[in-house]
């Protein structure tokens, strides 16, 4: 089975939650001519339009010259991971870092085969990371132990693997104290690719450093993409189109695409330095 993350050195994994929210991604990343991939939490799956949401991506990111693939971030729920995979989802995340090592383990072999034989590729997690990502929280951090890491890759068959390296979710309150020494000794000790989850609001220069690590391939981008729309709707209501008289809707999408493409822009000149 491909694992299309060799297919570059390395790709954002930027989370969205629309149709529009997908297509300001994927035109900022064909601007950039890097390809991307567009992850959308298990809340987010399970609301939207999953058959179209798959026939856009595909079709648009075709037609942008780019390949955009689709992931399954941070899930718990066996049954939303098979209805992925059965959608032809490009790979998932099956988060039973909470567990002990030996039960995320479980949980992990449960899905890969089922995963693996429909050709969707499989993320999971040692230790877990801080913050919140939809109602999934953890009170404190946890850097993964080496014991824990080596115990995981050998009894595990995933195709991406994140860690617990000091980084979080969310809206970093200081700066993050990242152990780079952890995310070495995974990409030292085995091929598979490492996935960085918290990317938003890691400074330019940790992100620097982290791509320099051979094998660090994946780096996940959540609350930043929600605070660029954000900034989007906030930059409509200072420009004043958000009065009732002669409200463009349409404005206001513009203003918020332009917004998210932006940031997503920004991110993706890393890749090219
Ligand atoms: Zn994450």
């Amino acid at each position: 089975m491909k694992n299309y993350l060799f297919e570059q050195k390395a790709v954002f994994a930027f989370n969205i939650w629309s149709i529009d929210s997908a297509r300001a991604v994927i035109d900022a990343a064909a601007e950039k001519k890097a390809n991307v991939i567009l992850q959308t939490s298990s809340g987010v799956f399970e609301k939207i339009a999953k058959k179209q949401l798959r026939e856009f991506v595909s079709s648009y990111a075709s037609d942008q010259g780019i390949r955009a693939w689709l992931h399954l971030d941070h899930c718990r729920k066996t049954t939303l991971i098979r209805e992925a995979v059965d959608l032809a989802w490009d790979s998932v995340m099956i988060d039973a870092s909470d567990r002990s090592v030996g039960e995320n383990i479980a949980a992990t072999n449960a899905i890969t085969g089922y995963a693996h034989e429909q050709g969707v590729l499989v993320e999971a997690e040692v230790g877990q990371i801080r913050g919140a990502e939809d109602n999934i929280v953890y009170a404190q951090s946890q850097i993964a132990s080496r014991e824990d890491i080596d115990r995981f890759l050998r009894e595990t068959e995933v195709d991406m693997i994140a860690a617990a390296f000091g980084n979080a979710h969310g809206i970093y309150q200081s700066e993050p104290q990242l152990h780079y020494e952890i995310v070495e000794y995974i990409t030292e000790k085995t091929e598979i690719p490492f996935v960085v989850h918290g990317g938003s609001g890691m400074t330019d220069g940790a992100v620097r450093r982290l791509l320099e690590i051979p094998n660090v391939r994946k780096i996940n981008i959540s609350t930043d993409v929600k605070l660029a729309y954000r900034e989007g709707i906030m930059t409509a209501y200072k420009n004043g189109l958000m009065e009732r008289d002669g409200f463009q809707a349409v404005d206001v999408e513009h203003l918020i695409h332009e917004s998210i493409g932006s940031m997503v822009r920004s991110r993706l000149s890393l890749l090219s330095e």
